[in-house]
């Protein structure tokens, strides 16, 4: 893209309620880190909202022309049950329930994780790294608390002084809390008589026996706690201060309170310059959650395998659903929003197919057409770059389908410039493949079983229209020994998945 960065992004800060511009502290390098996901489950559709806005965020900023480091980590310790600093360790206690080793736990959702990111076309970060390859710097950042003056060890845990840091610190300037209420809040809760407050919190914890996700440091045989691993792997890949820290809005609190605490008490700097928060996805208008039970899985969708559902989804129909409701607003799930958005999806679609084929006709500027399309395009840009508001240029992208179905149907571009017809190709692919992240899934139909699958179908269809079932059902059953599930929608077409 431009070689000099012409746009002035404007980002909502969490921190301070406000839209700010977008100033990197350097502008060759952008540092952009993401909370990522505690790996002892599948990830549901809400968690991929959040990981898909942010590869929405990294996608932009490169497609502008900053180079970004993008930091996600992978949470593989540490994080207990109820996001509590008292309990088991959500990864060991899956590990007890199904008589596996953590680390086979790990893996199995890292690679689950990875395969869901990219059957939504979400690009890979710059580096993934994981709290248990990060023990020693995990330590070291205590060290340096305690240091400080700003934590203390009771029993061989570590707690992080809240009350001390807030003489010359304000905790809950992220969230908004104040003390004596997190301290009501708070003190109910069993557990927590190690602590000399109950707001404060674990940044090393001894494990009792049965813990088995266990380490060796200077005071005790434990695991840290859940918050440090973000704060030692941003610092140690991004710097003591970087650009943007990410994450869903329910991390907010405690989790990047505690991150602005611990940035500050080790390294006298506030970690973030932009704090972002995605809003959550919510289905039957409660947030969907692992937790409750409320969620839907990405493979239900791609199979249509779920009762709230009428057919199976592409991965980008459902990553261009999430595309049309901006980051900060909720977003609920629905059958219904997912079939709009695969009509919308379609025309995008069919619209860049058009594009490629039309023939262009030589041209002067053309002073209404030629300013109306340059003004869409800079439209796509100009929403973007007010806090990534993909709503707003999906709609403006729709205004410039209009434009071109009417060349289609003139069978040419015949009346702009040949300047404005390149920017008009340019910005309307450069927009959705490269910044909306979509592809077109008519590349997934070019594979050669693709076209066997086609034959297979239809030779279905025309078995089950001469009602040759014993035909019909033989093909789907075969299919499916062979590990190919067909799925049949209601509007007629047949789909399918590889097992
Ligand atoms: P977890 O693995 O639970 O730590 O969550 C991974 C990411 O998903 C975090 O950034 C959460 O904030 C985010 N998240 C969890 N639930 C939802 C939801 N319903 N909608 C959007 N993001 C969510
Ligand atoms: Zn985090």
């Amino acid at each position: 893209m431009a070689d000099e960065i012409a746009n002035k992004i404007f980002i909502y800060n969490s921190l301070s309620g406000k839209k700010e511009e977008f100033i990197p502290i350097n502008k060759n390098l952008v540092g952009m880190y993401v909370c990522g996901p505690t790996v002892y489950s599948n990830v549901h559709l809400g968690n991929c909202r959040t990981f898909l806005t942010f590869d929405m965020v990294y996608r932009y900023l490169k497609y502008i022309g900053y180079q970004v480091r993008y930091v996600r980590n992978i949470t593989d310790a540490g994080h207990l049950e109820n996001d509590a600093d008292e309990g088991e360790d959500k990864i060991a206690k899956k590990a007890r329930i199904e008589q596996l080793e953590p680390m086979e736990i790990v893996q199995a959702y890292t690679v689950d994780f990875h395969n869901v990111m990219r059957s939504f076309n979400a690009l890979p970060p710059s580096i993934e790294p994981t709290a248990t390859g990060h023990i020693i710097e995990q330590i070291e950042m205590i060290r340096t608390i305690m240091d400080k003056g700003l934590a203390y060890e009771v029993n061989g845990s570590v707690y992080f002084d809240v009350k001390k840091y807030s003489e010359k610190n304000n905790y809950g300037e992220l969230s908004g809390r104040k003390l004596d209420e997190l301290r009501e809040g708070t003190r109910e809760l069993d557990g927590q008589s190690e602590k000399r407050d109950p707001i404060d919190f674990a940044l090393w914890k001894k494990a009792s026996d049965q813990h088995i996700m266990r380490w060796q440091s200077p005071w005790s045989d434990g695991f840290p706690g859940w918050h440090l691993e973000c704060s030692v792997m941003s610092s140690k890949y991004l710097g003591d201060q970087f650009d943007i820290h990410g994450g869903g809005m329910d991390l907010k609190f405690p989790h990047h309170e505690c991150e602005i605490a611990q940035g500050k008490a080790s390294n006298e700097t506030s970690p973030v310059n932009y704090w972002m928060h995605g809003n959550m996805l919510t289905l039957n208008g409660k947030r969907m959650s692992k937790s409750t039970g409320n969620t839907l899985l990405p493979h239900e969708l791609f199979s249509g395998e779920n009762e709230l559902l009428e057919k199976a989804y592409h991965p980008m129909v459902v990553r261009f659903f999430m595309m049309q409701a901006h980051y900060r607003s909720t977003l609920d799930f629905s059958s219904e929003a997912l079939s709009a958005s695969e009509k919308g999806y379609q025309k995008l679609m069919a619209a860049i197919e058009t594009l490629d084929k039309l023939s262009f006709t030589q041209n002067e500027f053309n002073d209404a057409e030629d300013t109306a399309i340059v003004g869409l395009c800079e439209q796509c840009f100009a929403f973007m770059n007010d806090d990534f508001n993909t709503p707003r240029t999906i709609a403006t992208l729709f205004e410039l389908v209009s434009k071109i179905n009417v060349y289609a149907k003139k069978g040419s571009i015949d009346n702009i410039s040949e300047k404005t017809s390149n920017l008009l190709s340019e910005t309307f692919r450069g927009m959705v493949f490269d910044v909306l992240g979509l592809k077109d899934i008519q590349d997934r139909k070019q594979g050669p079983l693709d076209g066997v699958m086609d034959i297979l179908i239809n030779l279905r269809k025309e078995a089950k229209l001469s009602r040759n079932f014993e035909l019909s059902d033989k093909i789907r059953d075969e299919l499916s020994a062979a590990g190919i599930q067909l799925k049949d929608s209601r509007d007629g077409t047949t789909d399918y998945t590889i097992n």
